[in-house]
């Protein structure tokens, strides 16, 4: 499986499985590496280990333990950067990063621009370089984040935010969740051809043992009911759910959220 980016001539972007369903996302240019969102440390550093790299940086999205779990063991005997957002404090975090600051990795040749993306957490943020965005537990290929910490409305506005990123913007988010968020988005617009189209795709890769990320933001908003709250079947599957029509995009978004808390 090729796992380069096109766009980053020399960049290789590799998932590594973690727990159930997370992926540890590892970048790779020559012997140089960077990883976000450690939650294992073992499974870094086997990897590091296998293939003879040097980790020059980790990128932290958000506060979970799932996330951040590896990185006092990764950095112990290592003097390097560790990026996460400033808002929280974050063991091991010395690069605390806001709204649009830049997270420099020279050893990979990238700079990747912070976004503040709260939802799922109030302080989550996310990495963008130049069409590849690492969004943690924000957005999900079909679904998005669960609420915990932040509200509904910074969720739906921080997903709007990212939707309005460029069509082929490879989306990066840390858990195996489409298939499951698949069932759920059947029943939340039932009728969506590019959706069906994409649910085929990825039972295949599924039962191929591959990933069905990254997704892209072009997909995302044509399948991702969290991502259509104002498309007319969203909006009556919603309404049909709730008893109620949602008075605007945050209403339905909230409604949808809630739904699928207990779906
Ligand atoms: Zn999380």
């Amino acid at each position: 499986m090729n796992h380069q980016h096109p766009d980053f001539c020399g960049i290789d972007i590799i998932p590594l499985p973690a727990f159930r369903d997370n992926y540890l996302w590892l970048l790779r240019r020559g012997t140089r590496a960077a990883v976000v969102d450690p939650g294992d440390a073992a499974v870094v550093e086997r990897h590091l280990a296998a293939h003879g790299l040097a980790l020059c940086a980790i990128l932290i999205t958000h506060h979970h333990a799932d996330h951040i779990g590896g990185v006092a063991e990764l950095v112990a005997e290592r003097d390097i950067p560790v990026f996460g957002p400033a808002a929280e404090a974050i063991a091991g975090v010395n690069r605390p990063l806001s709204e649009g600051d830049t997270a420099d990795l020279p050893e990979l040749g990238i700079a990747f621009r912070t976004l503040e993306v709260p939802g799922h957490t109030r302080t989550h943020i996310a990495y963008l370089a130049s069409g590849i965005l690492f969004c943690g537990d924000t957005l999900f290929s079909a679904g998005c984040g669960r609420l915990l910490g932040g509200t509904a409305a910074q969720l739906h506005d921080s997903l709007r935010r990212l939707a309005e990123l460029p069509d082929d913007t490879a989306v990066y988010c840390t858990h195996e969740y489409t298939l499951a968020n698949l069932a759920f988005a059947r029943a939340a617009e039932p009728s969506n051809a590019e959706r069906d189209g994409w649910q085929v795709e990825c039972a295949r890769l599924r039962a191929a043992g591959r990933p069905t990320l990254p997704s892209r933001i072009g997909r995302e908003r044509q399948i991702n009911p969290f991502l259509r709250t104002t498309e007319n079947g969203v909006i009556a599957a919603v309404a049909a759910h709730a008893g109620v029509r949602p008075a605007g995009s945050r209403e339905c978004f909230a409604a949808l959220r809630a739904w699928k808390d207990n779906f």
